[in-house]
């Protein structure tokens, strides 16, 4: 199974990524986390200053970077993209190199529930696990259920740069909605399915409506 999650940042792509990889046993590959764990290096760098800004990064550095990862051998029996693709250019990227998705699915979620959602966001940085002060509190304040180690609050989770990521999403992901969409009733074989969720609600009903559209 090849799955693509599209949906505004703060939509719970990461924490219900997680459910689904686990549920059909592939991998999750967030382009977002993979960035972050490149802090370090040359790419990390490069990148660092335009994540910060809630801007893209430049669709061939993203490109490159999947087109690699999905050739890993725990990528044969499928995968699931959680913020990839992101741009038109990037879906096309994905087209022209025959990569073949079965489902897409929209995780829907309106922009004032976006902006409580994310600025109360708290992550584990080993794992990716996603927490919410409110909606999602860990066991301990502060500390990630498994290992104990501490929560950090993203640096572009700030209202500000969600605001921005928000106007980014909008202006150069959403219209990828209408192009899966467009592309899934147009009866080609190479198209994916596309499915909306409306992600509003608890956690557990969220994950429930994803399976049953994936089912
Ligand atoms: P995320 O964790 O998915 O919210 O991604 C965090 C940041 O990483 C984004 O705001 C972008 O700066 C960058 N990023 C992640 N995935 C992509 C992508 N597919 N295309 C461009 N930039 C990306």
């Amino acid at each position: 199974m090849r799955i693509i999650l599209l949906g505004p940042p703060g939509a719970g792509k990461g924490t219900q990524a997680k459910f689904i990889a686990e549920d059909f046993s592939i991998p999750e590959i967030s382009t977002g986390n993979m960035l972050r764990a490149a802090v370090e290096t040359p790419l990390g760098l490069k990148v660092k200053e335009i994540m910060s800004q809630g801007l893209l990064v430049p669709d061939d550095i993203i490109i490159n970077l999947v087109e690699h990862r999905i050739q890993q051998p725990d990528c044969a029996g499928g995968f699931l993209f959680d913020g990839f693709p992101r741009t038109t250019a990037q879906a096309d990227a994905l087209k022209e190199r025959h990569i073949k998705i079965d489902h897409v699915v929209e995780l829907a979620v309106d922009d004032d529930e976006i902006v409580a959602r994310v600025t109360g966001r708290w992550v584990h940085p080993g794992s990716g696990r996603v927490y919410h002060m409110t909606y999602h509190p860990p066991k301990v304040p502060g500390l990630d259920d498994e290992t104990g180690e501490p929560l950090i609050q993203r640096e572009d989770d700030s209202l500000v740069t969600v605001r921005k990521r928000l106007k980014v999403y909008r202006e150069q992901t959403e219209p990828l909605l209408s192009y899966y969409e467009t592309w899934a009733n147009s009866g080609d074989s190479m198209a994916p399915k596309f499915s909306r969720v409306i992600a509003t609600g608890s956690l557990p009903d969220v994950r429930a409506k994803i399976m049953n559209v994936l089912r």
